[in-house]
């Protein structure tokens, strides 16, 4: 009897409060929409990132340490996406639980299809390279699915007692992502094979996809800015390969993809890899709405 009532007494100051919600802490909004949907009303989401900002650059406010502190899980999208802003406010969070290799801490490109794993090794000469590979890879509606059950699994983890809400909310969000992919897929189809030039190697999970074809970025090398030799190469290529379209991430200056469209006749799309990039993208399937919406209109100009 003794025993049991300890046992019942441990299990009670280990499991999450009926009345507590999940505390979710993501880098991504991306992440905090699919925890969102997974997680539904027994968890409390927070990005840390904005979706209209660049997110290897963060402004770390004081306030996200606090809501570190509180966190039972955290998101990241790992490869040293957020290794220039996070490390130090995990430090002073001081909330061992979501520090990598704690129980709350998920990565989630685990699982993930990864792309652009460099062959060679990584010297400060090739810019701002990520040595495990693009960060980037949310935008293939496939790794989302993967994401979002990699989100079911650590809830149920964190809060057991919800695990089957979870495993619905999952299904459902599943359900509605394989209809929708097929909706995207049809509207991109007409358009396999396009090639495309973008900002920064933002894309070439969404590119894989969607069947584009990326010969070429703006910025000369992952993180720096434009040039004029590079931008010249990039005119050169792109009206030799017949571009369309040049794809900017909303926090980079236009005056670059202006003048090479000005040059080229390609259109200027400027192209959010992250929900919140504008009020409209509220959730995850906006995302791909928004963006899928905006290629097709701008390469229907182009015919
Ligand atoms: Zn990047």
């Amino acid at each position: 009897m003794k025993r049991l009532t300890l046992a019942l007494a441990l299990l009670a100051a280990l499991a999450v409060p009926a009345f507590a919600k999940v505390q979710v802490v993501s880098t991504l909004q991306d992440f905090a929409s699919i925890a969102d949907s997974v997680g539904g009303d027994r968890v409390e989401t927070f990005a840390l990132a904005r979706g209209y900002q660049d997110p290897h650059f963060v402004d770390a406010k004081p306030s996200f340490i606090l809501k570190l502190t509180r966190a039972d899980v955290l998101i990241v999208a790992g490869l040293e996406l957020e290794i220039g802003y996070l490390p130090p406010l995990l430090d002073q969070s001081r909330n061992d639980k979501i520090r990598p290799g704690g129980p709350g801490y998920l990565d989630a490109s685990a699982g993930c299809e990864i792309l652009g794993r460099p062959t060679q090794q990584v010297t400060r000469a090739m810019g701002d390279v990520h040595p495990y590979g693009n960060p980037h890879y949310w935008t293939d509606p496939n790794n989302g699915r993967i994401i979002a059950r990699a989100i079911a699994a650590k809830l149920s983890q964190i809060d057991p007692s919800g695990a089957s809400a979870y495993q619905k909310n999952l299904a459902a969000f599943e359900a509605k992502l394989t209809e929708k992919e097929k909706e995207w897929d049809g509207k991109m189809a007409p358009y396999a094979g396009t090639k495309i030039v973008t900002f920064h190697d933002s894309w070439p999970n969404f590119a894989k996809h969607f069947k584009l074809e990326i010969v070429g970025h703006v910025e000369p090398k992952p993180g720096i800015p434009p040039t004029p030799s590079h931008t010249l190469e990039i005119i050169n290529l792109m009206t030799a390969q017949k571009v369309p379209a040049v794809l900017v991430e909303p926090y980079f200056d236009l005056k670059t993809p202006n003048y090479i469209a000005s040059k080229t006749g390609a259109a200027v799309l400027v192209f959010y890899p992250s929900v919140g990039g504008i009020p409209a993208i509220k959730t995850y399937f906006d995302l791909f709405d928004h963006d899928i919406d905006a290629f097709v209109n701008a390469m229907k100009g182009k015919k």
